[in-house]
């Protein structure tokens, strides 16, 4: 990640185009303009599958034009003016301050917690940078365990020592350094009882990996850090969710990053991020028992339908939407806990080690008819030794 030398170097850049930007408006207000400002609008999917589309991409799908004629640009403006002025205190300070931090700072402007967080975003699209360039980070709510070490800064997280003990998501992604890896896996799960789950059954001893989740849907530093560790280690990353519309919405947020981030789904996404489960079609094959099974409602039949639609669905994962269907078709949605109905460990003995075998199967297959991929066949094999660990 970015040192400290860049970071201050970024830090000015970005507050010189804070002057830059306010000085402009000033100006306009100075000699009787109404100022204009132009701000990109970004987008992670679309639903025209007629057309070629740049979702995702670093290009934008079209602008907004903000004016003072307008009363809601106008608060718009007032809200993202404050919001500025507090990033440009917190950068010369150097300090770091939480969203939730800011809105507390101008509650009665403010008024919504959605206010502040749209000013973040117009503020990253119109300084070209990300959000923790800003020096905004969330408060951090993932978890991580397994056989990685790292440092955050000047603080070691050690998960090798005890692998199945749950650590904090670093915050400050960008500070971490010297990660040593000896995983042949990451595994993200949705939620934190699964995560639980399978620190209880010491899942991590058995099966030599990382896991990580990011407690439903997954903030940016878990996302970050997440790209990060895929990044650097060069390892499958696997994807565990709940086999229903929000599960597969959280999948999707991992893999192709959330429409309100769209600015910076580059930084954000993980395209190698592959979907284990549980498919609508686990319920059979793991025999998850039928009081376990629940009828999809009205709602969830309306967001599957959205989603289904989802551009990156047909050009990047036709057979995830062809799984969605198939949730549709059969009417049930089941949670990841229904597999341990007839056993605890049954998730951690059974269903995962099937899973991922299949899963590195259809890798190996597909590594070995791109020969170049010699990393990822050793890992397929199995034959990382234990005094290999990786150093990046
Ligand atoms: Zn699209």
């Amino acid at each position: 990640m970015e040192g400290k030398r860049e970071r201050r170097s970024s830090q000015i850049e970005l507050l010189r185009k804070i002057k830059e930007f306010t000085r402009g408006l000033v100006d306009d207000l100075r000699n009787g303009r109404s100022p204009v400002i132009l701000i990109y609008r970004f987008r992670s999917y679309c639903t025209d599958f007629n057309s070629k589309c740049y979702c995702g991409s670093d290009l934008p799908c079209g602008k907004e034009v903000l004016t003072l004629c307008s009363e809601s640009h106008v608060r718009r403006l007032d809200v993202m003016l404050r919001v500025l002025l507090i990033i440009r205190q917190l950068l010369q300070e150097n300090k770091h301050s939480s969203k939730r931090d800011i809105y507390y700072m101008h509650p009665s402007v403010f008024l919504d917690q959605s206010a502040v967080d749209r000013a973040l975003n117009d503020i990253c699209v119109l300084m070209e940078c990300s959000r923790h360039n800003l020096n905004v980070v969330s408060a951090g709510k993932g978890l991580v365990m397994g056989w990685i070490r790292f440092f955050e800064g000047e603080r070691i997280f050690d998960c090798i020592s005890s692998p199945n003990k749950a650590y904090p998501v670093p915050v400050h992604v960008e500070e971490v350094r010297d990660i040593i890896s000896v995983a042949h896996f990451i595994l993200v799960v949705e939620k934190e009882s699964v995560f639980q789950r399978l620190a209880n059954d010491q899942f991590c001893n058995a099966s030599r990996c990382i896991v990580l989740t990011g407690r439903g849907y997954p903030d940016v530093p878990t996302r970050r850090f997440l790209r990060l560790l895929v990044d650097q280690l060069h390892i499958p990353a696997f994807c565990l969710v709940d086999c229903d519309p929000y599960g597969f919405d959280i999948l999707t947020t991992y893999r192709f990053g959330s429409m309100q981030m769209a600015y910076d789904t580059k930084y954000l996404r993980v395209p190698e991020l592959r979907w284990l489960g549980a498919f609508p079609s686990d319920a059979e094959k793991f025999y998850v028992p039928k009081h376990c099974l629940l009828s999809l409602t009205a709602e969830d039949k309306r967001r599957i339908e959205a989603m289904r639609l989802r551009c990156y669905l047909k050009s990047e994962v036709p057979e995830w939407r062809l799984e969605l269907e198939l949730m549709l078709q059969k009417g049930v949605k089941f949670e990841i806990e229904a597999f341990s109905a007839r056993t605890l460990s049954f998730l951690s003995e059974t269903y995962l080690p099937s899973k991922i075998q299949d899963e590195l199967k259809v890798m190996h297959l597909i590594a070995e008819s791109d020969r170049g991929k010699k990393s990822t066949l050793f890992v397929l094999e199995g034959r990382i030794p234990w005094e290999h660990c990786r150093l990046v």
